[in-house]
């Protein structure tokens, strides 16, 4: 499953200049604050950074092949590394090239020749920022109850997948379930219990996200969705039915249910092949259909969308 819930990591950092001499100072001034990789080279900046996805990259302003700023341009046309901070390492106390490297996107600099307890605390304080940063932006994308993707995070997975699928000519599919006379249910057994019962089928849900790319998301209320890339019909119906038996599984009481003795889950499928240049609105209609469909047809059942 696509993951939403990383803890943080111990800090990363690239430290790019063209003298191997700087290179070792700035490592071992900055070896107490995370694992610190070097490069010497500006094409090597770029894939190091690729690779490593590093919290902090420090950047020297003068090299031969590349300057600093080519670098840092190259590296901001990489979305996986958008978050990254870059400062500036230069021996250049002039303010246009302060100027340059802040409007450049470089979150500050430090001046050689290096200072080890300044760059410490800096670089401290920026890794600070960018784990806060960090920590918000996960939980931005976290339902707090349940720990799922939440609605966010699934409308942004689904915008990607759609769009990789189209590119690609893939099946994406969608499964979204709605759990059975739920008001009934905390209406019996009062709101508490109502939110242990969530965590306890969003956790089924979660389980039911076995591919790499699958997203498992809290979409409403008490309605559940599942985002399958390149997924046949069948196959997520297969899925579906799999939920739908592991939900009643839980055997979670349920006095106010019209349909069983105990937590029912209705599910809807639908699987599309994107047009390019689609919407996805059209896969989350036809998965709602279908759910409807579910609960029309006596609820605690799958229905798959006709494609
Ligand atoms: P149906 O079988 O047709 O789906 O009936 P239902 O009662 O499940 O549907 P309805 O949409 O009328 O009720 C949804 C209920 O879900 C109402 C609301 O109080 C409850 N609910 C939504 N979010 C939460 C939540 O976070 N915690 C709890 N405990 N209940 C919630
Ligand atoms: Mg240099
Ligand atoms: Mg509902
Ligand atoms: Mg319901």
């Amino acid at each position: 499953m696509k993951h939403f819930t990383e803890s943080p990591q111990e800090a990363r950092i690239v430290v790019v200049d063209d003298d191997p001499g700087t290179l070792l100072v700035l490592a071992n001034i900055l070896k107490s604050l995370g694992k610190v990789y070097l490069a010497t080279r500006p094409g090597e900046a770029v894939s190091l950074a690729l690779q490593v996805k590093p919290d902090l990259v420090l950047l020297d302003v003068e090299m031969p092949d590349a300057d600093g700023f080519a670098v840092l341009k190259e590296l901001r046309t990489h979305a996986q590394l958008a978050d990254t901070l870059v400062l500036f390492v230069t021996s250049h106390g002039a303010p246009d090239i302060e100027e340059r490297a802040l409007s450049a996107g470089a979150i500050d600099f430090i001046n050689k020749p290096v200072q080890a307890d300044i760059v410490r605390a800096r670089v401290c304080n920026y890794l600070t920022l960018k784990q806060q940063g960090d920590q918000l932006r996960r939980w931005s994308m976290l339902d707090g109850l349940t720990g799922l993707a939440n609605r966010r995070a699934f409308d942004l997975a689904l915008d990607q997948e759609w769009a990789r699928a189209a590119k690609n000519g893939d099946l994406l599919g969608l499964v979204l379930g709605d759990i059975d006379y739920f008001k009934q249910f905390n209406d019996v057994y009062g709101h508490p219990s109502g939110d242990a019962c969530l965590e306890l089928i969003a956790a089924v849900l979660r389980d039911g996200a076995t591919s790499p790319r699958a997203v498992a998301a809290r979409y409403g209320g008490e309605e559940f969705a599942l985002l399958l890339p390149g997924i046949a019909a069948a196959d997520a119906a297969q899925v579906a039915e799999g939920l739908c038996v592991a939900v009643s599984a839980l055997d979670i009481p349920h006095a106010g249910s019209h349909v069983s003795s105990h937590v029912t889950l209705s599910l809807g499928v639908a699987t599309h092949t994107p047009e390019p240049g689609s919407r996805p609105g059209v896969l989350v209609r036809a998965a709602d259909e279908a759910l409807y469909q579910a609960k029309d047809e006596g609820r605690n059942r799958v229905v798959l969308a006709r494609s």
